[in-house]
């Protein structure tokens, strides 16, 4: 969830609360906080704690999501270095490629980053780039692992030979991947990842947790039955949630 969409908002009661009610009403039970390391500004802990009393019913999650950014993730990457004991989860992703001004993942604008462009090649890059960011040893799980087919770009290599050593990467790590619901808004149209990447992860054990990459709190739980779908239909018997950085895995009842 990310409360202060894209740009920074200071944790207060008005801010959080409705994302609370949200989730009661949708029904979920475990929720975790994962705004853009770059508004970290206006993430408050004690907000997050005063709010943790008021909704003693849910569980909510201190996170944050630390991505590739060349001009604010070294400041991010310091920023969770320091608040590391009082995060419960940490999201990793890539959002730039060749260009430090753009996300290639701005819909419609980033999708010129890619076009007349070796897509093997920008899928490659793209994976590498996930590999650098797992080595930091800063993230428990990663955010839309295969965002690069975001625009609809597909490679014509075979996605394992694209995608394998990263999986291994994450699963030498113990690392968990996020089912997001997000790829269903977008021009893709396809869950983050694809139903053939999902597979690898399973054959090697990786454990998956669930989300919408909510920008806002309307946005929450978005195409979570079309999701459970996917999963039953998978396999998926089980999500992970985090506290202090500490897995636990939950049954599913499908
Ligand atoms: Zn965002
Ligand atoms: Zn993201």
């Amino acid at each position: 969830m990310h409360p202060q969409g894209h740009r920074v908002q200071r944790y207060t009661p008005e801010l959080l609360q409705p994302w609370v009610d949200s989730a009661r009403r949708l029904g979920l039970k475990d929720i975790a906080f994962t705004d853009h390391d770059r508004y970290h500004a206006g993430i408050d802990f004690h907000e997050i704690d005063r709010l943790r009393e008021r909704n003693p019913d849910l569980q909510i999650r201190a996170g944050i999501e630390l991505d590739n950014d060349p001009v604010h993730s070294p400041a991010g990457r310091k920023w969770i270095e320091k608040n590391w004991d009082k995060l419960d989860f940490v999201l990793g992703s890539v959002h730039f490629l060749e260009r430090a001004d753009q996300m290639f993942d701005s819909v419609p604008d980033g999708a010129a980053q890619l076009e007349g462009r070796n897509i093997d090649a920008m899928y490659s890059e793209y994976f590498r780039r996930l590999r650098e960011l797992i080595a930091t040893g800063l993230v428990d799980c990663l955010a839309h692992l295969d965002l690069i087919k975001i625009h609809g770009h597909r490679p014509t290599a075979d996605i394992r030979t694209l995608v394998n050593k990263t999986l291994e990467f994450i699963r030498a790590r113990n690392l968990a991947i996020e089912l997001s619901t997000a790829g269903w808004r977008k021009p893709v149209n396809e869950l983050y990842p694809s139903d053939s990447i999902i597979e690898l992860a399973m054959e090697r054990g990786i454990p998956f947790t669930t989300a919408s990459d909510a920008h806002s709190h309307v946005q929450l739980g978005e195409n979570f039955v079309n999701l459970a779908h996917k999963m039953a239909e998978l396999g998926v018997r089980q999500v992970c949630i985090f506290k202090k950085h500490k897995r636990a895995e939950v049954p599913l009842q499908l």
